[in-house]
């Protein structure tokens, strides 16, 4: 019997809820539940969201630990950023299946392979403080951390933005990675514009806020670059007609030309598309040092901006760097894992009970580019294994990737479509222009994983083209 003041009977009572809700972490589920295997995916986003989507949720007791409680479409971030598609539209949330698995917004910090137990550290405020747990209670290991065990692990974690270390990146650049960084851009872009309109600026400082350079000349930094351009070329105008004329988009790469995995015809034609646009190419360019507003190139020397995008590349994800016992890929830190995408211990033996996926992992010897096709295949292979596991089946043979080709949006209602270096048997082909936006907008209108967006995507695409992008700030 529990005596004491209400407040200490209240602590303790969520004291053992807290507890309870992590140590038995199926307390709340079925009897069949527990009897069920314990399938647990870290990330929610192209790998393990796909993962979640397709494995037999009736028959693995599913659990998804990701910080971000949604799944966000990448291809449409640049468009979110300057609101040719409002945020809701890149996005699905986790929670949907919230009947059928459990999920925590959570960072994962280590994995025990030998005991199969994740260790992890909430990312949802905690109003309850949780108190401090026995020697023997293993769950809560720390007021914000707790275990869970797995049967079977995918990893998905994906990488983070490289910097390569340049000082002031972090700091003082935005990259755009995910829903939060396009909103971020897209109230950043219409406080440069409202500020540029005081009436105390000079012509010369209007210029430096409205000058938004973007580093990295990728499919990402391009993207944004055409989005940024139709922003200005349509609305912006109309919005802000003294200043539309003082605004510029500066692309920056070091390489001599930007999309260097694109065919050389192609590249050619998206330079000539941009210098045509008025979209400036510095290639060959080596940005040095960011402060606040401005950054330091090599070649040019002090650059003053009001937005800078910054879009190099991935860095190796932090959890995947501190991962013991696995093999990594030498040049890149990802995991290492077999042809069935079983993670490879340090002995070269595969793990039959972890997979790993998407931009985190790399197959050994056959090393594909970190996009969200591939990510999304090999999400399709696991759980295709997974699903026959499960069911006492035989499992696929070796994963096989089928390139799909790649596209870039260029603005102005083109773009460009490459499967000319594809090397299976399929049509190798590539075009430009009007017809390869056709292909872009049903490519990713066909790739967007529910009803909702796939109509939500062109009502907004209709409506912007319309009736303009909302530049309203919130
Ligand atoms: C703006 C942009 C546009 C893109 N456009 C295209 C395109 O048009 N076509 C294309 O093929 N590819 C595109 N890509 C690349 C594509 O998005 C990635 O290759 C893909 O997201 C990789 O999937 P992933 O599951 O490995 O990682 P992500 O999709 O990045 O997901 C990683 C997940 O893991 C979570 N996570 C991170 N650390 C932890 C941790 N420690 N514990 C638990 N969870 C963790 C993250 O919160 C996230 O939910 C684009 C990328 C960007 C940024």
């Amino acid at each position: 019997m529990l005596t004491g003041s209400p407040q200490l009977v209240r602590n303790v009572f969520s004291a053992t809820v807290s507890q309870s809700r992590f140590t038995h972490a199926r307390l709340f589920s079925t009897p069949s539940a527990r009897m069920k295997q314990r399938l647990v995916i870290l990330g929610s986003g192209w790998g393990g969201y796909e993962v979640l989507r397709g494995v037999d949720k009736k028959r693995w007791d599913v659990t998804v630990i990701s910080p971000t409680s949604h799944f966000a479409f990448t291809p449409f971030l640049a468009g979110c950023a300057v609101g040719t598609l409002e945020f809701r539209c890149a996005m699905e949330p986790v929670r949907k299946y919230g009947r059928e698995i459990t999920a925590y917004q959570a960072w994962c910090d280590s994995i025990d392979f030998g005991k199969r137990q994740l260790t992890c550290t909430t990312t949802a405020p905690s109003d309850t403080p949780v108190p401090p747990t026995s020697q023997s209670d293993s769950a809560i290991t720390k007021p914000s951390s707790f275990t869970v065990k797995y049967d079977k692990l995918v990893i998905s974690v994906g990488a983070y933005s490289q910097t390569f270390g340049i000082p002031g990146v972090k700091e003082h650049a935005v990259f755009l990675k995910g829903v939060s960084d396009a909103r971020v851009i897209r109230s950043r872009i219409i406080e440069c514009f409202e500020q540029a309109s005081q009436p105390t600026l000079t012509d010369i400082q209007r210029r430096k806020l409205l000058n938004f350079c973007i580093v990295g000349g990728g499919p990402t930094g391009v993207e944004f670059a055409a989005e940024l351009h139709d922003l200005l070329r349509t609305e912006i105008p109309t919005h802000y007609p003294a200043l539309s004329k003082l605004a510029r988009i500066t692309l920056y790469d070091v390489a001599p030309h930007i999309l260097g995995s694109f065919d050389e015809n192609l590249v050619k034609y998206a330079e000539g598309r941009f210098a045509r646009e008025g979209i400036t190419l510095r290639n060959q360019h080596h940005v040095e040092k960011v402060e606040k507003g401005s950054m330091i190139v090599k070649e040019q020397g002090k650059v003053d901006f009001g937005l800078l995008v910054w879009s190099t590349g991935l860095a190796p994800n932090p959890f995947i760097e501190s991962l013991d016992g696995v093999m990594k890929d030498p040049k890149t830190q990802s995991v290492l894992t077999d042809e069935h995408l079983n993670i490879l211990n340090e002995d070269g033996s595969p793990n039959p009970s972890v997979w790993a996926i998407g931009d985190a992992a790399v197959i050994k010897g056959n090393v594909l580019p970190a996009t969200a096709q591939v990510a999304g295949q090999k999400a399709r292979y696991v759980t295709k294994k997974l699903n026959k596991i499960i069911r006492d089946k035989p499992s696929p043979s070796e994963f096989v990737f089928r390139n799909m080709g790649s596209l870039a949006y260029l603005g102005n209602w083109r773009a460009i479509y490459d499967r000319s270096q594809a090397t299976d048997s399929g049509p190798k082909r590539s075009e430009s222009g009007r017809i390869a936006w056709l292909l872009w907008r049903s490519a990713y209108i066909t790739m967007t994983l529910s009803w909702r967006n796939k109509i939500l995507v062109p009502f907004y695409w209709f409506m912007n083209w319309a009736f303009g992008r909302d530049l309203s700030r919130f």
